[in-house]
This record gives C-alpha cells, structure tokens and sequence, in this order.
C-alpha cells in the first residue's frame, strides 16, 4: 500500500483516496514574469512522476496547476519592458509549457489561469466578508487570521513566531499584522471592478478559488515547492477552512528547494541556474535524472560537478538500452512480459513515500543484469522491465534505429568473421561513436 509523509500531520501515511480510485491533486504553479530557474523544475518533475506511478497502479488522476498570471512582479517587470502585462505572461506561460515538455513532464490535466477566476474571487471575498472572516480598510481587503482556530497548522508555527514572520506592511488599519491581503486596491498595472474599487486578488485567493471551482471540495494532494508552506499554504488553509468548512487537502506534500553549492539561489547573489540556459548544455533527462537520484523531502546542494556526474551517469545509462535494443532487433526480439519480481520490487519501493533514489539503486541492478546476460530472451524481458520503469520516471532515453544503423551493424558482423579486421574497426568506432556499441 502507498504510503506518503504529509506534511500536515508531519507524519507517514497510507494513502487513502477520498473517491475510490480517483485522485485529484493541486500543485502551485509559476507567476509567469521570467524563466524558469532549476528550483522551480524540481516541483515540475516531481509531481509528474508520482502522477505517472498513480496511474500505473490503476488510480485516475486529475493534476491541476495553476498559472498566476496577475501580480506586482508581473506588473513592474512589463513596466520595466514597455510592453502590454498581457504579452509578458503569455511569452513566459509559453516558455514554462515548453521547459516543463522538454524536461520530460507531460503538462498538467488542467492550467487554469488567475485572471479567468476573478469573478469567483469577487464573490469569495465578500462572502469571507459577509462571515466576519475579512474586513475592508483603506487599501483593500484583509482575511481575519484570529478568527481561524487552528491558524498555523501546515507550518506548525505559534502564533508570537507567526507575528515575526511576516513582513510588517505598511498598514495601519490592518488588526493583526498575520492578516493577508484578499483584495488588493489598486489603479496601478492591471485591475478589475469590485466593490471595494478598482484592485486585483491576492496570490493566497487565487489557489484557493481555483481549487474551490475546479474541484468543488476537499482534495487528495496539495503539493510545491518547500517554500509555500507558509505563508501560502497556511493562508489557502485558512480560508477554505472559513470559507467551506473543510480540509482543503488530505494530503500535503511538499518538495525540498534547490541551493547552489550550499548556499540559497538568488537575484542577489547571481547564483541562479536557468532551465533554458542548463538545457543548452545537458540533456534535459540527465537533469531529470539528477533530481529524481535525491529524496523528494530533501535540498538538493546543487553545483556543476554534481550535474557532469549524473550527465555521465545517464550516457552510461542510454548507452546500455541502446545496445541491447540494437541486439534485440536484429534478432527480432520484443517482449510483453515484465520480471514480476523486479515490478514488485519497484512498487514496494514507491510505495514507501515515492523513494525515487532507490528505485535508481533497483534500475543500475537491472542494468548490470542485461549487460551481463546471454540469453536474449531473458535479456529482452528485462529490458522491457526496465523501459516500464524509466517510463513511470520520465527517464528512459529516446532513441530510435534507422535502416541504415542496422545494416552498419550487420556490416561490421559479416566483417569480423571474415577476418576483415580494418574494415570492422571503422565501422565499430562509427557504431561507438553513435552509442549502438
Ligand atoms: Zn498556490
């Protein structure tokens, strides 16, 4: 049985799914006003492969993300560029799409977008309002932290340590310094009609609306970034708590940030890697890979030498498949039966909290035991085996034999017997070269 820590309760779980067999999961999506850094791939990746696991033992998932697509960020960086809000998000949307296909992630079931929900948040917020949850002062609307019982309970921290937390904003009106902002007003960048006047949602709104309208109820998994937990994660909490009365998620799991070479990625240090800008360099599945080598839960201490000996570790990896799935279709061979014991194994292994670093350890075995197997029967299930697992990774090398590999190959063995050692030589380096051999 699946079993996961969440991070609610701080504890590992056996994952029960509220409906049967089917699972919704929410994920924080990006505030798209820039690329992508590795941080935000990680997320990106993770929450790809439990979905690929969940569904190959049978559950029928549902993963939404959103795309925050109305912010102050947004709004001073189109300022910044003279150009239209509108055409800023709609380049960086375009580009998260296409890093999140090219690392290998298939796109999330539905990206719902902030600004086509505002009319729900409109109505949410004044109905917080009309339950005494949120009040309205000079400068927008405010949720009532106090009045949330269990304010805290994702982040476990107490109320003095909250207070210290959050940056003090320059409010007056505002009852509690812990107190979000709903409703922001606004004339300033992009911005819609409420009764409170011209503003725009907060970012803590917009996740809970869009899971609220996308959902209708409590969900199986809100996952991010390690990061959200507070406040984000805290405020969706307390306010589909006033608001609905229910847990806005069973289950919460978080992923573990990305630091460069210990220290903490930032602007201000210029120690951020871009995804584009590493994918110039790496194959995008060796990254993947890298990620996938490290517990979920944990930092990643990233530096470039970490990143050259798992590129490495992934030739090796491909170079393995490709040649034996050269072998295997010489002879024609193909095969629809797994190794039930290695699939067991692999699901015992996610199983216990989706522990990817030892599945890798389960893949390298299975690939020493192809490289060493003579029988190309054997060799073949094997194979599959492995191909169903990278599979559910979203790590199994793309390759594919064309014509005139295979009669390279064929070449080189009609050479070798006989004895045309010249000509054999150059066409195994052409084959080596390639990485059929
Ligand atoms: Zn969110």
């Amino acid at each position: 049985m699946l079993k996961i820590y969440n991070s609610l309760t701080d504890q590992i779980e056996p994952f029960i799914p509220l409906h049967n067999k089917r699972v919704s999961i929410y994920v924080c999506g990006p505030t798209v006003y820039g690329d992508i850094h590795i941080g935000n791939a990680r997320p990106i990746i993770f929450f790809d492969v439990l979905k690929n696991y969940l569904k190959a033992v049978d559950y029928d998932v549902t993963l939404v993300s959103n795309i925050t697509d109305v912010d102050d960020k947004i709004i001073n960086r189109a300022f910044d560029l003279h150009i239209e809000e509108s055409k800023l998000t709609k380049r960086y949307e375009e580009a998260f799409i296409h890093m999140t296909l090219l690392l290998g992630s298939n796109l999330p079931d539905q990206m719902p977008k902030a600004t086509e929900y505002v009319v729900q948040m409109v109505e949410y917020i004044q109905e917080l309002m009309d339950m005494g949850y949120a009040y309205q002062t000079d400068t927008g609307v405010y949720f009532r932290v106090s009045k949330v019982e269990d304010y805290g309970i994702l982040s476990n921290q107490k109320v003095a340590e909250l207070s210290r937390g959050v940056r003090i904003e320059l409010d007056a009106d505002k009852e509690d310094p812990r107190d979000f902002s709903l409703w922001k007003k606004t004339t300033i960048g992009l911005n819609f009609d409420s009764p409170w006047g011209p503003g725009r949602p907060g970012w803590h709104t917009e996740c809970a609306v869009m899971n609220k309208e996308i959902f209708h109820g409590e969900i199986d998994i809100h996952g991010g970034g390690s990061d959200l937990k507070f406040p984000h994660h805290e405020n969706e909490i307390a306010q589909t708590y006033a608001h609905d009365h229910h847990h806005l998620a069973k289950h919460w799991m978080h992923v573990g940030r990305i630091d460069m070479s210990g220290e903490k990625m930032s602007k201000s240090l210029g120690n951020i890697v871009l995804v584009k800008d590493l994918l110039q360099i790496y194959d995008p599945l060796a990254f993947r890979l890298l990620i996938l080598s490290h517990p979920y839960r944990q930092p990643i201490s990233y530096s470039e030498d970490l990143m050259i000996q798992f590129s490495k570790e992934y030739d090796k990896i491909k170079r393995t498949l490709k040649k034996t799935y050269l072998t295997l279709s010489l002879e024609g061979l193909k095969s629809n039966v797994l190794d039930d014991e290695i699939m067991k194994q692999f699901i015992k292994i996610m199983d216990n909290d989706i522990n990817t670093p030892n599945v890798m350890t389960l893949v390298y075995d299975l690939l020493k035991q192809i490289n060493k197997s003579n029988d190309p029967n054997r060799t073949a299930v094997l194979y599959y085996t492995a191909k169903k697992i990278l599979d559910i990774l979203g790590i199994m090398p793309r390759f594919e034999i064309r014509d005139d590999v295979l009669s390279m190959y064929r070449e080189w063995e009609t050479a070798r017997s006989e004895k045309n050692f010249r000509l054999a030589d150059q066409l195994r380096s052409k084959l080596t070269e390639q990485g059929w051999l």
